[in-house]
């Protein structure tokens, strides 16, 4: 066992500051061959672990969709404001116990997924991946993770550490197998970002559509429609 009390901690911790989920990924994870993004040792070179967390969304925001997109995208900054303020605590008691620890900025935030890297639109790693490598969820179709509870309407942010901790065991499935022959995110989407032939996925398309058409209003629609 890898620091078992700090993990205990953290866990407790992250209860105490009103997290909805956590888990704790080994970045040795993302030195595997399947995984194609920017690494986390590229940001911090001995990080050894990614601790990744955050909170539901409430499903009215979706339900005012379209229509209500100030209401959906203040209450999604709300959730990143909270995951910094949770975040920040939590990365001072990684501290305390004599490691080093930085915080990677949530979704939404001014610093975050769409500014890491221009050309590209991807962080500077990616906290998705640490939600499949600590078995809070898979991927769907609409490209996010997939929770047992909520769906995709979460929000997270993730932190970096030199700590080893033991880490929590890898979901069953890459892909979600809740998805089967469901397309509603796929055919919502205004702008089709979404590809059915190789499920892949035009950022650049969701983008300039958020920030250009609707002057950076979040969009939502492909969480909206999904049923889990
Ligand atoms: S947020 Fe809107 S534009 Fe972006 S992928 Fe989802 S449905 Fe498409
Ligand atoms: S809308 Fe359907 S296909 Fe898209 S993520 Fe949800 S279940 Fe999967």
């Amino acid at each position: 066992m890898k620091n078992p009390e700090l993990k205990a901690d953290i866990i407790f911790t992250a209860k105490e500051l009103g997290l909805d989920f956590i888990g704790i990924a080994d970045a040795k994870g993302y030195l595997k061959e399947d995984y194609v993004g920017n690494k986390p040792q590229d940001v911090m070179k001995r990080c050894n672990s990614v601790i990744v967390f955050g909170l539901s969304i409430p499903k009215g925001a979706y339900e005012s969709l379209p229509k209500g997109r100030a209401e959906y995208t203040n209450t999604l900054l709300a959730a990143t404001v909270t995951l910094r303020i949770a975040g920040f605590k939590l990365t001072k008691l990684i501290e305390e116990r004599g490691y080093l620890a930085t915080l990677a900025p949530s979704e939404g935030s001014e610093f975050g997924y769409w500014y890491a890297n221009k050309e590209t639109l991807k962080a500077n790693f990616s906290m998705k991946y640490a939600c499949y490598l600590s078995g809070i969820g898979s991927y769907g179709k609409n490209h996010l993770i997939i929770t047992d509870k909520f769906g995709s309407r979460i929000r997270m942010a993730a932190i970096l550490t030199d700590a080893e901790i033991d880490p929590d065991a890898q979901s069953k499935n890459f892909m979600s197998d809740k998805c089967k022959e469901c397309y509603k995110c796929v055919e919502v989407c205004p702008v089709s970002v979404f590809s059915i032939d190789d499920g892949k996925i035009d950022r650049r398309k969701c983008r300039e559509y958020m920030f250009g058409e609707l002057g950076g209003l979040r969009c939502g629609m492909c969480v909206k429609v999904c049923p889990l």
